[in-house]
């Protein structure tokens, strides 16, 4: 230890405490890095170099001016890390064309109001008031001021939702924006990743047909966290090829220090540690007490809550006057409200502020000292975003305190894995069937369907503008020949598709685009309305309806808690109360698959992988309710839902092990069973070894929930984002199979890549059973227990688990693997 850091940093002391005790399991040190300034690209237009010496920065970062050259060049998707000025790299391109061109538009999307407000006020600091008319767009736009946003703001700030349900659908109010559109930008576009990610590239393609039927083509810029597959996720997201990469930071990186930051356990044998909330709440006294400006991430609003009372009550002990300064941040706060707390956090008025994920995505809350994030918020992206908070006049700690969850330890014992380089791919299929042919109506309402439509649709719309055909959504017009001089406008007369063939809604007066919500697969969906206020708060996918809003369920909506009162089948919806109740609820359900369509097969470690279309049926019988403090079982209630059916993407693997062990019962009635078994023969069982039914079954299963925990650290999602099924018979199958599919009705790319990436998966997830220290046979919820089991944990075996993987990792390699593979397989 450099003995000049115990003088200089004021956590110093409270890292050596963590060494001792071993609670401190990890550190590292980023930066600092030096900056790597460059001159302002001459050829931008003079107004813009004005007001660029005028806020004082006569010198940009190197990936900024990169940026301005590769834009006006291309599609272009930016980076580079949290605070090193991303919003210039496209900011700087748009002033350029508006100053040059007084017609030109352009459209920013943001995820979240909040940061399109942010952005609003970012370009207003240029001052070049004459020339930049910047206006939000969204839900919270009064209706009188619209028809002015529309005709006079050059810079339009909207989210997807809007542009989904309000712009594109009356293109013809908003011809002028679409006539002289030469910008799009997509901030946060790792946001756009699964369900949402889907529809949002079909909202894109929407808009860029749009906006070619108006004659223009706009430039795409993006910008994104870092993750695994930047590039494809920016040519996925918007269609367009041959998308450039600015991903060398020119910033100076402050000076960092990273703490992993573990629990004790408090007993060995059941994995059990002290709850994260404890450790972080003394933590964080700790720092404030030591003069740190700290900011601390929770998942939920209670936890927010919970832990600025833990702090206090700490503080009070000791300090009561520092108390005062710790404070949770809550949502709906005003553009004008963050300000104020950012000015009292940078005066030091605070010295601690405690928030949900709320304040993630890039929000301007200024430089703290130190960033204490609150269990794995589920992505190495999402994390290093938090962190990217701390690094204060050059110098920053960036602490990450682990929970019990399977990838909260992972991830704790294997940081360098993940910190290094990112592994993580934002996934998205905007050809999900489902997803997409909901976007086909709305496409087909814009505008009728066409032949050129493959350019902005892809090659495969036709086929499914059939099906919408059949299913009596759209029909088909035959071609007639175009009156000149008929149409006033050129987008109008090229939407209206005269003079070819064509589909066209089959309802004229409908608005399709207001049925779709792009937050859910399916339109199928249950509303879960508050039932005291009578607030709509969301829906949920009618598929995962029974399992996630049965009576009695515990839902967390927005990161606050609900009880649900009812479940009206009938109605389609859910009525919940807020819940402040010390538990929470896991649903029994009864699964099966079936094998609808093989896409794709190959051998691999030893086992048969096979991805496909399954349809999945799910029965839910019955909840737990268990305690959140330690996970004790309080009760089982029955329950009298019918069975429900989606159709989803999977991918299986079926194990060769013995033939004579899957004779000894069929389908999930072999879960029950404790028939005497026989030895298994050949393949991984190994031709002596006899595998007791229950231990197949307990192994299989561990399997297949360790797989479920790790596979978000290669495709970005949350584990309840995924389901699995594993039986020692499938009927299709014929022998012992896991199932590991989309958990949303037809898949979203998921499941496709696990296939791809299956021998990293293994590898995860043997890893991280080996590694747990738990020693009970069915494992922990750190390594094979799932919080979200349909059945309720049981069998697992962590041992069997382990031979499994490990017998498949070290099964003899395959026979040269097809070409196509060869990138994507061990
Ligand atoms: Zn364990
Ligand atoms: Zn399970």
């Amino acid at each position: 230890m450099d003995p000049k850091e115990r003088t200089i940093e004021p956590w110093s002391a409270l890292l050596d405490a963590g060494r001792e005790d071993g609670r401190l399991v990890r550190e590292a040190r980023e930066g600092p890095g030096r900056a790597k300034l460059v001159e302002p690209p001459p050829e931008l237009h003079p107004e813009v170099l004005e007001a660029l010496e005028r806020l004082g920065m006569q010198r940009l970062y190197s990936h900024q001016a990169q940026a301005v050259y590769r834009a006006w060049e291309g599609p272009t998707i930016v980076t580079t890390g949290t605070a090193s000025g991303k919003s210039m790299c496209f900011n700087l391109p748009t002033l350029d064309v508006l100053c040059r061109d007084g017609r030109a538009r352009a459209l920013y999307l943001y995820p979240t109001k909040a940061l399109a407000q942010d952005q609003a006020r970012a370009l207003a600091t240029f001052g070049l008031t004459k020339r930049v008319r910047p206006a939000i767009y969204d839900g919270d736009t009064p209706h009188e001021a619209r028809a002015q946003i529309r005709k006079s703001a050059n810079v339009v700030l909207t989210n997807p939702d809007m542009l989904h349900v309000g712009i594109l659908p009356n293109h013809a109010a908003w011809a002028e924006l679409f006539a002289n559109l030469a910008i799009v930008v997509i901030d946060e576009a790792h946001a756009y990743r699964g369900v949402f990610g889907s529809h949002v590239a079909n909202v894109l393609r929407r808009l860029r047909r749009i906006a070619a039927a108006y004659g223009t083509t706009p430039r795409f810029l993006l910008t994104s966290a870092t993750i695994a597959n930047p590039v494809e996720l920016a040519e996925r997201l918007t269609g367009l090829d041959e998308v450039s990469l600015i991903d060398e930071d020119g910033s100076p990186a402050p000076g960092r220090k990273i703490a992993m930051w573990n629990p004790p356990l408090t007993d060995e044998a059941l994995g059990t540690r002290r709850s994260a909330l404890a450790e972080a709440a003394e933590l964080l006294a700790r720092l404030v007490r030591e003069g740190t400006r700290a900011i601390c991430f929770m998942k939920s609003r209670k936890g927010v809550e919970r832990l600025s009372q833990l702090v206090k009550e700490d503080l009070e002990a000791t300090h009561p006057e520092l108390a005062e300064l710790v404070a949770p941040y809550r949502a709906g706060y005003t553009p004008q409200q963050r300000r104020a707390l950012e000015g009292q956090l940078t005066r030091g008025e605070l010295r601690a502020v405690i928030t949900t994920d709320a304040l993630e995505l890039g929000i301007d809350i200024g430089e703290l000292d130190a960033s204490v994030v609150v269990t794995f918020p589920g992505t190495v992206a999402s994390l290093r975003q938090m962190w990217g908070r701390a690094g204060r006049r050059g110098r920053g700690l960036a602490v990450y305190v682990a929970g019990e969850d399977a990838l909260d330890q992972f991830f704790c014992r294997h940081p360098e894995n993940f910190l290094d380089r990112p592994v993580e791919a934002a996934i998205l299929d905007h050809e999900s069937p489902l997803i997409f042919r909901q976007h086909l109506l709305c496409t087909a309402h814009e505008g009728p369907l066409s032949l050129d439509d493959a350019e902005f649709l892809g090659p495969r719309w036709e086929a499914h503008a059939e099906l919408l055909v059949s299913a009596g959504e759209l029909r088909r017009r035959p071609g007639h020949v175009a009156r000149r001089g008929e149409d006033g406008e050129i987008g109008d007369s090229v939407l209206r598709g005269l003079g070819r063939e064509s589909y066209v809604p089959r309802r004229s007066g409908g608005y399709p685009a207001a049925e779709v919500s792009l937050r859910s697969a399916s339109p199928d969906s249950f509303e879960i309305v508050d039932v005291v206020s009578g607030e709509l708060l969301g829906s949920t996918e009618a598929a995962r309806a029974h399992s996630t809003v049965h009576q009695g369920a515990i839902y967390l909506h927005q990161g606050r808690s609900y009880e649900v009162r009812e479940l009206d089948l009938d109605r389609r919806r859910a009525l919940v109360a807020q819940f402040d109740g010390d538990w929470y609820t896991q649903p029994k359900r009864e699964t099966e698959t079936s094998i609808e369509r093989l896409l794709d097969r190959r051998e691999a470690l030893g086992v048969t992988l096979s991805f496909g279309e399954v349809s999945v049926a799910d029965t839910v019988l019955a909840y737990q309710r268990k305690r959140s403090s330690d996970h004790a079982l309080l009760d089982l209630v029955a329950l009298d839902l019918p069975q429900t059916s989606f159709p989803t993407q999977a991918l299986w693997f079926e194990l060769p092990i013995g033939p004579t062990v899957s004779r000894a019962g069929g389908g999930s009635a072999a879960l029950h069973s404790r028939e005497e078994h026989e030895p298994a023969n050949g393949g991984l069982g190994g031709p002596a070894e006899t595998i007791p039914l229950e231990s197949l079954l307990g192994a299989l299963h561990a399997t297949e929930h360790a797989q479920i925990a790790v596979l978000p650290l290669i495709a970005m999602c949350d584990r309840w984002d995924i389901g699995g099924l594993s039986t020692n018979f499938h009927p299709q199958t014929h022998g012992p199979t896991i199932f590991l599919y989309d958990g949303h009705p037809g898949g979203v790319g998921i499941a496709r890549t696990a296939f791809h990436r299956f021998g990293e998966l293994c590898e995860d997830a043997r890893r991280l059973i080996a590694e747990c220290p738990c020693s009970g046979a069915g494992g922990c919820p750190s390594c094979v227990q799932s919080p979200k089991c349909g059945n309720l944990n049981e069998p697992l075996s962590k041992a069997g688990a382990h031979l499994l993987l490990e017998r498949m990792l070290t099964a003899p390699p395959e026979p040269e693997p097809e070409p196509a593979l060869a990138g994507l397989t061990r």
